[in-house]
This record gives structure tokens, sequence and C-alpha cells, in this order.
């Protein structure tokens, strides 16, 4: 079969010809519908260094956030985060504290291909009614769910997504279902992911290219701070600037993956007794309810997806990624590609 392979470690992906994987014990196989291309994916394709980790695994399939068919003819979604079964933790049932996990798509065989393995226990049922899109949005829309979970109720309180790409979009709809008083989000140079958040009803919109932060967003507040502040950009230096913009006792959320560390003046923090919290992986108890969520907002979110293309066309989906001339990208295996 086809498969989106990191095969060295250097820049760059192949689509290479591999044999269809078999299923061990407690696995099952599970044929893809569709794959997102996800910014991690970017970076592992551009081999930063907060990605050298998977460097053993390779060659890797890469590939995580996946909707497909079991052989037991079961829709499902499958958590990308494979527990080790042995630790502590796991073998009292307490898996969200495994500390050894492997990851679907990174350090072991993900789902750019027809065919995955994954273990039986990963995968979570979709409901008939979800189309395969919105389902494939499941994984980035945990991690938006954990970030709102870390910063608390947003509830009548100003918010700031800096970042929209999928993880800040998924943050601004929850946010705003939340009851979020006001929702403001801000990019650089990003038309194309702005028009999917118009789309999905938000209007306070703010490109940082040719203009700063505070610029920007203050014709949408009047100069008055953020209550709570998303990161979703992965550029380090943004914290500042949100910092900058954020009142007293205020909070920051930090999801992105950042390949450069932060030279942070901490003193403005501490007088101003500002949050700084990091956002990762939640629960696995929240994947059923990620399913919920994207059926009961399904007009909302379907913007999200930009461009759904054939496996055999990776290239051109990752070139409309890198270069943010799309939304969310999905890749969907073709009969013979399998
Ligand atoms: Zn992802
Ligand atoms: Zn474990």
């Amino acid at each position: 079969m086809q498969a989106l392979q990191k095969t060295r470690a250097a820049a760059g992906l192949e689509l290479v010809d591999v044999p269809t994987p078999v299923p061990a014990d407690g696995e099952v196989l599970v044929q893809v519908r569709a794959t997102g291309i996800c910014g991690s994916d970017l970076h592992v394709d551009d081999w930063t260094p907060s990605y050298a980790f998977i460097a053993p695994s390779i060659p890797v399939t890469i590939g995580h956030e996946f909707v497909g068919v079991t052989q037991a003819g079961q829709r499902v979604v499958v958590r990308p985060s494979v527990t080790c079964g042995v630790c502590t933790a796991c073998s009292e049932n307490r898996h969200d504290a495994c500390e050894r996990r492997r990851g679907i798509g990174m350090t072991r065989d993900g789902a750019f291909a027809a065919w995955v393995r994954v273990p039986r226990r990963n995968c979570v049922p979709v409901p008939d009614g979800l189309s395969d899109e919105l389902a494939a949005l499941t994984e980035p829309l945990t991690i938006s769910m954990q970030a709102l979970r870390i910063a608390g109720d947003v509830t009548g309180l100003r918010v700031l997504v800096m970042g929209p790409g999928t993880i800040g979009q998924g943050i601004a709809a929850l946010a705003r279902r939340a009851g979020a008083a006001q929702v403001v989000v801000s990019g650089f140079d990003d038309a194309v992911r702005f028009d999917a958040l118009r789309a999905m009803g938000f209007d306070a919109l703010v490109d940082v290219q040719g203009q700063t932060l505070a610029e920007g967003t203050r014709p949408h507040t009047d100069g008055a701070p953020f209550d709570v502040v998303f990161e979703a950009t992965g550029v380090p230096e943004t914290i500042t600037e949100a910092l900058a913009l954020l009142r007293r006792n205020g909070i920051v959320v930090v999801t992105g993956i950042h390949a450069r560390p932060l030279a942070l003046d901490l003193t403005p923090l501490v007088r101003n007794q500002q949050q700084l919290r990091g956002s990762f992986r939640p629960p696995e108890s929240d994947w059923p309810l990620a399913l919920a969520l994207l059926a009961e907002m399904d007009a909302v979110l379907r913007p999200m997806v930009s461009h759904v293309l054939p496996l055999s066309q990776a290239k051109e989906g990752f070139a409309l990624a890198h270069g943010k001339q799309a939304s969310k990208v999905l890749l969907y295996p073709e009969v013979g590609d399998a």
C-alpha cells in the first residue's frame, strides 16, 4: 500500500510502497477514510528540533488525526496516544497517567496510508450522523477542549485566541459556546484561515502582519485588557505580546509546540500575578464528548475543513498547509493506494 513516511532524519516526507500492516495481540486493522494534516506533521516534515524524538522510529508512516472503519465494520476515530500497558499506572487502569506512551503517526505507524494497525482500546465509535470530514477533527478538538479546561470558566470573559489554525479555531468555537463575552482571534498573514473563522461566525479577526497585536486588537476592545489568552501559534514571542494585553490575575494558556525557547521578563508577570499555563493532552474520557460536540456543532465547525485531497496528492496538500493557503487539509486513500 501507499504510505506517507518519514524515511530519513532530515527534512522531507516520502510516499512509499509498504506492506499492509498485520495487527498484533489486542490490535485491530483500520481502513482509513480520512486523515488531517496537522501542524505537527508540518514540523515533522521540516524536521524541527521539537520532533527529533521520532528519529529512532524512522522509517515511520505519519498521520494521527483520522477516521476509518475496522474490519468488523465499525466506524471509529482513534486516540493516537498509545499507553504502554505494563507500567504501574497502566496496570492499575489509570491509563491517563501512563508515562511511557507511543504516538500513532509519530513513533509508530500512522494513518497517511490505506490501513493502520491500532490498539483496540484506542478506538472510539463514531455516531452515524457525523460525516467523515467532521470526525477527522476529533483529535484536534480534544486538544482545544483541554485548553478550555486548563483556562477554567470563561463565562462573561474577554478572550484572545492567538493562532487561527485548527486548534485556535476549535478554542474560539468552544469559548463562544462556553459563554465568553468576546472572542478575538489573531494571526499572521492568515487570510484563508480567517475566511474559515468568518464562516464560523467570528468577525473580530486581527492580522498582525503590518501592525502590532496591541494596535490590531484595540478597535475590538477599546484598549480593555483580555481576561484569558490562548496561544496556538507555536511562536514563543507571542507570549510576551499576550502578557502585555492581559489583565492583572489574567491567564495565558499555552498550547503550541515551540521550536525554540523564549526569553521572558518575569517581573511584570509577577507584579500582575498573571498565570502562565501549559495545556497538552486531554483525558481519554474526552473523546466521546468531542464526538458529541462535533455532532452538536456540525454547522459551526464544518468550515474548518477547506481541502479534501487523495493521498497521492499529499505533496500538494502539505504545500497548501505550509503556505497557509488552506484551513484543515484532509487526505484520503483511494482504491489504488491499498
Ligand atoms: Zn495533531
Ligand atoms: Zn503505561
